[in-house]
């Protein structure tokens, strides 16, 4: 599995950081609130990263914590030498202003890569921290694309955590992109001549046999909970059982980005922790 793949290598740098620096590469994750999913998913980032010779520092706040207590904390991670990324769990209590958290993180420790800074080096085509899932799905498709240069790739869902980063990226690589939204119109006729087509869209199986061109690249984002015969299961954006037989490879939901999307965290802590050092950290995902 690729995932492993990324994971064995995060573990090297993680252990070579070690024997540098004395210490292991520090993550610290942020969780606000009861959100069931978001637990779930703080849960697993700490798990793996203890798996990859990372620190993992967990701060678990209730749902009534002000937005100023949350920036404070952020402030406190910040000037801590000892901690090398900070990960603030979306979604946040409405009460709480998801820029601002966003903003308040400083950009050498931005490990989900969401900071205005790190997002507009991406948009430029500069090196920076790239935001975990468009990198994870970047290194799928790499895997079954040796030549991107003027592939026509397809998104669906423009959010400044995956649709956006994910062009950026697909940009650089020389794909030729569409980026399609909720207002696109005749979106079968776009999807139709995509060689990569990316749904990022949280709607469960809407992309269905004719928005799909035959043998293409499938990269499917979505995460969603519906209830099938009586058990709740997760389903992709995709309706897989028409995909995978026109398609020529299409990722599972779950088992596809959601695992790379993580793979890609520990990754981008071991480089923040490399970079802020000022150590030589030699780039080569791919
Ligand atoms: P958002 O809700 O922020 O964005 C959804 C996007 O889909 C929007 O741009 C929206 O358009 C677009 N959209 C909605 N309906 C349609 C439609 N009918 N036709 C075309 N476009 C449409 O979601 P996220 O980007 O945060 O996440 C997308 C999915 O990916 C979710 O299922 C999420 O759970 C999953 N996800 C998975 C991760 C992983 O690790 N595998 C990580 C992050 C997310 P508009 O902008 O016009 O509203």
């Amino acid at each position: 599995m690729y995932s492993k793949k990324l994971l064995l290598k995060v573990s090297k740098l993680a252990e070579s950081f070690l024997n540098l620096c004395h210490r292991k590469p520090c993550i610290a994750v942020i969780l606000v609130g009861d959100n069931l999913a978001s637990k779930i998913y703080v849960k697993n980032k700490i798990k793996i990263a203890k798996e990859s010779f990372i620190k993992s520092i967990e701060l678990i706040f209730p749902e009534n914590l002000s937005e100023l207590d949350l920036l404070n904390e952020i402030k406190k991670l910040n000037a801590d030498q000892n901690v090398d990324g900070i990960l603030v769990q979306l979604p946040l209590p409405k009460h709480i202003k998801e820029n601002k958290v966003i903003e308040a993180i400083c950009p050498s420790k931005d490990v989900d890569g969401f900071h205005p800074y790190n997002f507009g080096n991406l948009s430029l085509g500069n090196q920076t921290v790239v935001p975990c899932t468009p990198l994870g799905s970047l290194y799928l498709i790499k895997n079954e694309v040796s030549n991107l240069n003027g592939k026509n790739a397809v998104i669906i869902g423009r959010s400044n955590i995956v649709g956006k980063p994910m062009h950026a990226l697909l940009l650089k690589e020389n794909c030729t992109v569409t980026l399609a939204h909720s207002k696109t119109k005749k979106l079968h006729d776009i999807t139709k001549k995509a060689d990569i087509l990316i749904a990022a869209i949280g709607k469960a199986e809407f992309i269905k046999k004719n928005h799909i061109k035959p043998n293409s690249l499938i990269i499917d984002i979505g995460i969603n909970r519906i209830t099938k015969k009586g058990k709740s299961i997760i389903v992709g954006d995709v309706m897989f059982s028409d995909a995978y037989k026109i398609a020529s490879k299409i990722t599972p939901v779950p088992g596809g980005v959601g695992p790379m999307t993580i793979a890609c965290l520990m990754y981008n802590t071991v480089k923040l922790s490399f970079l802020r050092q000022k150590f030589e950290f030699e780039e080569k995902l791919f």
